[in-house]
């Protein structure tokens, strides 16, 4: 049997990413293009689908991996569209189901974040495990738990970057989140570390950056704890850009091990892999949308109907 042809969309709030491929190292086609108001944008993306499909061939299935918040209970009314969302024109938008209509071929959707975790599960940093949990750190913070190979929802996706956290001694920054202040991304988010130290944290150097990833080690490990002890995950994945400075996992492995304090006492939890930097970078969320897409097309053959847009979590 040939090779999927999927298609890929990561519907970001400033890119579209639209490829055509069967995993990350195999992509025939890609296009990228700035997020403009949801017509014109959704067609832009059906436009570069329906050329691929005329020029090489028809897709199999698409997969949609897109910023939220989201409605994914399936059969819900608003199933794939978004909810409130800041960017403007975009709230209550449908994404997925345009483009099931357009292309006449399933189509699966779930957030970006739970998108780049079933990506880093297939070809990245959490490949070959069942229970992990991916997180982001950029501007903000998102998190998505994969329990058993699936994704975690349920009324809503999961929203891991507004756990409450205890305050590092000491600390009098008030927070950043707009909804809780000093929930966890409103102290270890990027904006926050921008807020913090008055500039952003990729700018820090010497003795700000020493300290910043300090209290930064100690907040994401607060955290992580809540996330060990209530989702049992077999690795930690960390994408997003605060993720990439330098010297960061070492001391966050300590601080982690600090936090748990010996409690349930495993070894993996100190050990160096159990805690990782994600590994597909950029093409997270694209890859994301590839395991969405599959994952509609197996869908699809085991329903008559065959079309029509579906969560991820049915393959
Ligand atoms: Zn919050």
């Amino acid at each position: 049997m040939s090779a999927p042809r999927l298609g890929s969309i990561e519907s970001g709030g400033t890119k579209f990413v639209c490829l055509v491929g069967s995993a990350p190292d195999r992509i025939e086609a890609e296009i990228r293009f700035p997020t403009g108001e949801p017509g014109p944008t959704l067609a832009r993306a059906i436009d570069f689908f329906r050329k691929a499909a005329a020029e090489t061939g028809p897709l199999d299935a698409i997969g949609i991996a897109s910023f939220g918040p989201l409605e994914l209970r399936p059969g819900h009314a608003k199933f794939g569209r978004l909810a409130a969302t800041p960017k403007p024109g975009w709230s209550g938008a449908d994404i997925a189901g345009p483009v099931a209509a357009a292309l006449n071929v399933p189509v699966g959707i779930d957030t970006d974040v739970n998108g780049a975790a079933l990506g880093e599960g297939r070809w990245g940093a959490a490949r070959g495990l069942d229970t992990y949990v991916y997180l982001t750190v950029g501007t903000g913070i998102g998190g998505g738990a994969v329990i058993g190979g699936e994704v975690v929802r349920g009324l809503v996706h999961t929203e891991m970057g507004h756990l409450a956290v205890p305050r590092v001694a000491g600390d009098a920054f008030p927070g950043s989140c707009p909804f809780h202040g000093d929930c966890w991304e409103g102290l270890a988010g990027g904006e926050a570390m921008h807020a913090r130290w008055g500039t952003p944290a990729e700018e820090l150097t010497g003795d700000a950056l020493r300290e910043a990833l300090r209290l930064e080690a100690a907040y994401l490990a607060a955290g992580l704890r809540n996330i060990v002890y209530t989702t049992a995950p077999q690795r930690i994945v960390i994408g997003g850009g605060v993720a990439e400075l330098p010297g960061l996992f070492p001391l966050l492995s300590a601080e982690l091990t600090s936090a748990l304090a010996g409690y349930p006492g495993l070894a993996e939890h100190s050990a160096g892999d159990f805690v990782v930097p994600a590994r597909l970078g950029r093409l997270a969320g694209p890859a994301g949308g590839l395991v969405l897409a599959a994952r509609a097309a197996a869908a699809a053959r085991r329903r008559p109907s065959g079309t029509g847009p579906s969560g991820g979590r049915d393959a």
